[in-house]
């Protein structure tokens, strides 16, 4: 239990990797809040499972892309937590397209929930953050390496990677660590091993298997305990090898 009496929040904690990270902090003794876009029964499914285990969980709807709906889930969620010692950004969009298909809409849609939603969320939950927290962002491994037809996306998570940097050593004179996990492919709604994007993405993963969303929950609960106390503003690829 090297979370207990820690409170966390997750954003987009209702499905995929959020919900494993929400559940892992939980069982691992955190208090979680989790927010949500808009599948209240996905996230009321994971309160449910924390709570089934004997954790403490609270969900909030609120739009990461929205900036006054993502302060206002912030602030219900550390009303209701009572502060916060984790902060994990995981709330994420992708929408494939190369750069001749790309418009307006698909790069002002994906910066605005990876990158502002990330930079508006810390910033409301920075006064509520204890010194000594975390921050952990969740990147991914396209932030640093390029698949076909995901520049923009691979664009908002070198920019996620380069928050945690930033952040890093702004925050360092309270303690507060901030750190980038970025996944590779993981066995999501958003990119399901049996998907036809699949196909293409095995032959570039020298483990040969999708990732589990269990994979980055661990790493996740790493960085948000007291082993990590001398990490901060770095990245972690958890990708099979992918970024090798
Ligand atoms: P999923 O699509 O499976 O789940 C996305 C989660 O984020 C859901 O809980 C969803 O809420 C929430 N969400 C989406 N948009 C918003 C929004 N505007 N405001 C608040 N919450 C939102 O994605 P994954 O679990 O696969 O991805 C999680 C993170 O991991 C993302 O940042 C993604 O970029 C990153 N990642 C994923 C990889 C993968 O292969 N799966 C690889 C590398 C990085 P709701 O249920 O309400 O829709």
């Amino acid at each position: 239990m090297s979370l207990l009496g820690k409170k966390a929040l997750v954003t987009g904690g209702s499905r995929g990797i959020g919900a494993a990270i929400a559940k892992r902090l939980a069982a691992d003794g955190a208090a979680v809040a989790i927010t949500y876009a808009g599948n209240k029964a996905a996230a009321d499914a994971t309160v449910a499972a924390i709570e089934a285990a004997g954790g403490t969980a609270f969900a909030f709807q609120a739009d990461a892309a929205d900036p006054a709906s993502q302060r206002a889930g912030v602030e219900q969620a550390a009303a209701a937590l009572g502060g916060i010692d984790v902060l994990v950004h995981n709330a994420g969009v992708a929408e494939f397209s190369a750069v001749e298909q790309d418009t307006d809409e698909v790069y002002d849609r994906q910066f605005a929930v990876n990158v502002k939603g990330v930079h508006v969320g810390t910033r409301a939950a920075l006064p509520h953050l204890r010194d000594g927290g975390r921050i952990i962002l969740i990147g991914s491994v396209s932030g640093e390496l390029a698949f076909p037809a995901t520049a923009v996306y691979s664009a908002t998570k070198a920019a996620v990677a380069a928050l945690a940097r930033g952040w890093a050593k702004d925050l360092a004179a309270r303690n507060i660590l901030v750190n980038a996990v970025q996944p590779g492919p993981i066995d999501t709604d958003m990119n399901p091993a049996d998907g036809d994007f699949a196909q293409q993405m095995m032959s570039f993963i020298p483990l040969g298997r999708y990732g589990k969303v269990e994979e980055i929950a661990g790493a996740v609960a790493f960085l948000a305990g007291p082993d990590a106390s001398y990490i901060t503003g770095t990245t972690l690829n958890i990708d099979g090898g992918t970024a090798a």
